[in-house]
């Protein structure tokens, strides 16, 4: 077209076009939220963390979209939870309480009636609410608008999900399946209205059941041995004798390594099809036929444990972080990036054969440990690493915090929104309150407090205390309760218990 006639055409154009509004006029949008809430995942296998199998996990590529979230946003290096199991964890995210106030003090209970949840106070908000994938919370059902919840821990292959109008069986492998249907959500949602959407991913969760992509990945490598392997629990109280969580002597050959014939295997893997036990069959049964005519025993044997154990635990991470990358593509292709706060978490930590163990429960490292990495642009300054100590009773106010909503009271967390603009309250907490009720893998009750430097562990049924001094012994070796030097940090840290304790109006032993 001729220019000297376009110009005057794209001036009448622009005269006829309603005025853009100036910018600063806008009102703001709210936020999106997306938490990615996996099962047992341990801060020491993420790249970001710089962990004990955080430059191996970098090397082989585990967890490169995780890492990315952690590069472009923020990573919490003190962040814990107040009893270190699935379901009081899950509730104390969902209500901001610890265990003897929300009810959930072990496996399987359900939450107090009555008790508020935080998808309540995003609703009245007016934000859309999703939540997929497992919950584990007994008869306690979502509050979100849209729910497919895994039934108690879920199964890897051809999983159920329960929902509003029932039971149904969706064909495939879960964590391919959470990410799908919590994409197709994100799909077919009102754009009009911000979101929260859930992502709960089953794994990496026991017993370890890899997807067929990752069978043959990391076969030929090895993975390395944590110092602590072979431990032998001189120096700390009777707890740590007795407990059963040692690869060596409670890994089961047949349903946790899956190392004999399909019979052996664990209920789960029965669900596959004769096609999908077969593929596993040609890729594991022949490492089963050398394992059994070489008749490892001893050392050798937990060596071989801690390896297949590992990688299958490691191939489930992977199915989770690339189920992270689409999420992450999605966000980037609807132009949603930068007005969507994305969170990754995980219920607790978990031993990769620190102490020969695996598994979770105790106040000590690996096990209180989350992972919880936030990227929010505009406001979390990318590669930032956070060191205020934070807890899984801080999340539900984090979140209402973020969608400009209410909260009631007498919750015993706190939002984390000014640590993400960089601005710690000078009242935050320096020491953090924990209490364990379940009795699973031979682990009893305790209570502690963990400070900066100290961990003062109490195992009241016996009365038993344990004194770590993290500084001198990162690895939690030795107990120094009973040497004198320590007796004022001892008596300073039995105050802070119980000043804890009768804070949070904790009477439940
Ligand atoms: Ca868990």
């Amino acid at each position: 077209m001729n220019p000297r006639l376009l110009y005057p055409l794209l001036a009448l154009a622009a005269a006829l076009l309603p005025a853009r509004p100036a910018r600063a006029a806008a009102p703001p949008a709210r936020p999106n939220i997306v938490f990615v809430l996996s099962d047992d995942h341990s801060l020491q296998t993420i790249g970001a963390y710089n962990l004990r199998l955080s430059k191996f996990c970098r090397q082989q590529g585990v967890t490169p979209n995780i890492d990315r979230l952690a590069d472009r946003g923020g990573l919490f290096v003190n962040s814990f939870c107040g009893n270190s199991l699935c379901s009081p964890s899950r509730a104390s995210i969902l209500t901001g309480l610890h265990s003897h106030a929300h009810g959930v003090m072990t496996l399987d209970k359900p939450i107090r009636p009555g008790v508020w949840t935080y998808p309540d106070s995003l609703r009245e908000a007016g934000y859309q609410t999703a939540v997929i994938g497992k919950w584990h919370l007994a008869s306690t059902r979502p509050t979100t608008d849209y729910w497919r919840i895994l039934p108690g821990q879920g199964d890897y292959w051809h999983p159920d999900f329960i929902g509003p109008n029932g039971r149904e069986t969706h064909a495939g492998y879960a964590t391919d399946i959470i990410t799908d249907m919590s994409l197709d959500w994100l799909r077919q949602r009102d754009k009009t209205r911000p979101f929260m959407l859930m992502v709960q991913q089953k794994a990496p969760h026991r017993n370890w059941v890899p997807p067929p992509r990752y069978y043959r990945w990391l076969a030929d490598v090895r993975v390395p041995e944590p110092e602590t392997l072979f431990d032998d629990y001189a120096g700390r109280a009777s707890a740590a004798h007795d407990q059963k969580m040692e690869i060596a002597r409670h890994m089961d050959l047949a349903v946790d390594l899956k190392a004999f014939a399909p019979d052996k295997w664990p209920g789960e893997m029965k669900r596959m099809t004769a096609e999908e036990q077969a593929d596993w069959i040609a890729v594991f049964g022949p490492r089963n036929a050398a394992f059994t005519n070489a008749h490892l025993a001893g050392r050798e044997l937990t060596r071989w444990k801690y390896q297949e154990y590992m990688k299958d635990y490691l191939r489930c991470i992977k199915a989770v972080d690339d189920g992270v990358g689409r999420l992450l593509a999605y966000l980037k292709a609807e132009g949603l990036e930068d007005n969507t706060v994305v969170v990754y978490a995980s219920d607790q930590g978990f031993y990769n054969g620190e102490h020969g163990w695996f598994d979770k429960r105790w106040i000590y490292e690996e096990s209180i440990h989350m992972p919880l990495i936030v990227r929010w642009p505009s406001v979390v300054k990318p590669g930032t690493r956070f060191a205020p100590v934070v807890q899984n009773i801080d999340y539900a106010e984090t979140f209402v915090e973020i969608a400009g909503g209410k909260v009631p009271e007498g919750l015993h967390g706190r939002s984390l929104v000014p640590i993400l603009r960089g601005q710690t309250p000078a009242d935050w907490r320096d020491s953090l309150y924990y209490h364990y009720y379940d009795a699973g893998h031979g682990v009893p009750r305790h209570n502690g407090v963990r400070t900066d430097r100290y961990t003062l562990v109490h195992f009241y049924r016996t009365n038993e205390w344990e004194l770590f001094d993290r500084k001198k012994d990162p690895q939690q070796l030795r107990s120094v309760l009973g040497d004198p030097a320590y007796a004022k940090t001892v008596a300073e840290l039995k105050t802070e218990l119980l000043r804890l304790k009768t804070a949070f109006k904790d009477d439940t032993e």
